[in-house]
């Protein structure tokens, strides 16, 4: 990876390169914008670009970047180098050596990473000529831990930057807000990303890469992770075909159905995660792993629905799930927009429970009987 090889997000990308180039890098940066933009990833970038020790045009604000090469870039790539640290929230699965870590949505930074930050921050610098420490997801740092970081922004070491990540930075102290240089993030245009997803998978057809480029909402990771893992996208066809299903089935099918769809949600973590391994933390974490799949599944499944409705209204323009248009269709002649609205938020307030602690059996079997409920009849709006 280098800056350039990143798809979209050309202003931040510009901004970054050029206090490089013109030696003027702060303190303390907040990349704000929507979740799972590539934020973090950007980070990364710089972090190479401001350690790299033989960067590619140092003094152009249009082209700087790392080389990738060199022992700086691939120890920052791989997480092993001394002066640069990302954190991010993470939840356990597993135990001992086998402990894996997955991001989550519910998962909060704890008051032991945020030390580490501040601890690293305080130590001399090692090889790097920046220390770089970033930390995702910033607005999920309890009160105390804020407060930590908050002496570390107000008296910043020398030669040290920190870049935080936000989706939701009013959640952020704004003492903390106030001391860093904001950087705004968008979702990447369906034309870039289309572009660039072509540029790095050219082995894709172009169908695949539009339909993933559709279903990713501007987001260039969550389409190569689509692109790269083609499971995944069999899993989502079994789930738009499971859907279609619902209108036609009796009631009392509810269970096995709801069943279905938590089989799907074990068939995404090992289609997400892949090799034996991914099987295996399924086995041993209790339900953690299903439930983190699980809200990966119902955002699929909303979109669905919601292309159902965009279809019972007449908008057609507006499908994400473009590569199976004639199901969707087969599914809204059946219903109303008004009923497939319910229905895509029925999955979203399930989604909610699943990130609480509801028992995801019982979800899965009620949300498919609220759903087919919905799909069933075609109703007055
Ligand atoms: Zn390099």
């Amino acid at each position: 990876m280098s800056l350039s090889r990143i798809i979209g997000h050309e202003q931040p990308k510009r901004l970054l390169r050029r206090a490089f180039a013109e030696g003027r890098v702060p303190t303390a940066y907040l990349f704000v914008g929507p979740p799972n933009l590539g934020k973090s990833t950007v980070a990364v970038e710089f972090a190479k670009l401001l350690n790299c020790l033989s960067p590619l045009a140092p003094s152009s604000v249009a082209e700087a970047d790392c080389c990738d090469a060199c022992e700086a870039c691939q120890r920052i790539q791989a997480g092993s180098f001394a002066d640069v640290l990302c954190v991010r929230p993470v939840v356990r699965i597993g135990s001992g050596a086998q402990t894996q870590t997955t991001e989550f949505e519910g998962a909060v930074l704890t008051t032991d990473q945020i030390g580490e930050v501040i601890t690293r921050a305080n130590l001399h610098r090692t090889r790097g000529r920046h220390k770089v420490l970033i930390i995702a997801r910033a607005e999920t740092m309890n009160p105390e831990a804020a407060n930590r970081l908050l002496k570390t922004l107000e008296e910043p070491p020398e030669g040290t930057l920190l870049i935080l990540t936000s989706s939701n930075p009013s959640a952020l102290l704004p003492t903390i807000a106030s001391r860093c240089q904001r950087v705004v993030f968008h979702a990447v245009s369906p034309g870039a990303l289309v572009a660039g997803l072509r540029a790095q998978v050219p082995e894709a057809t172009p169908e695949l890469v539009e339909t993933v480029a559709r279903l990713s909402s501007g987001r260039p990771g969550w389409a190569l992770t689509l692109l790269r893992k083609p499971r995944a996208l069999d899993v989502r066809r079994r789930l738009v075909d499971l859907v279609a299903s619902l209108p036609d089935q009796p009631l009392i099918a509810s269970l096995a159905l709801g069943e279905e769809l938590l089989s799907l949600c074990e068939a995404w973590w090992k289609a997400i995660n892949e090799g034996d391994e991914a099987a295996d933390v399924l086995q041993r974490s209790g339900d953690r792993a299903r439930r983190v799949a699980m809200v990966d599944v119902l955002d699929l499944m909303a979109s669905i629905l919601r292309d159902v409705m965009l279809l019972c209204e007449g908008g057609e323009e507006r499908v994400l799930n473009v590569d199976v248009l004639p199901t969707l269709r087969s599914v809204a002649a059946g219903t109303s927009a008004s009923r497939a609205r319910r229905a895509a938020a029925a999955v979203q307030q399930v989604q909610r429970h699943i990130r609480g602690n509801a028992n995801l059996k019982l979800a899965c079997e009620l949300l498919i009987v609220q759903v087919m409920e919905l799909l069933r009849v075609r109703a007055v709006a």
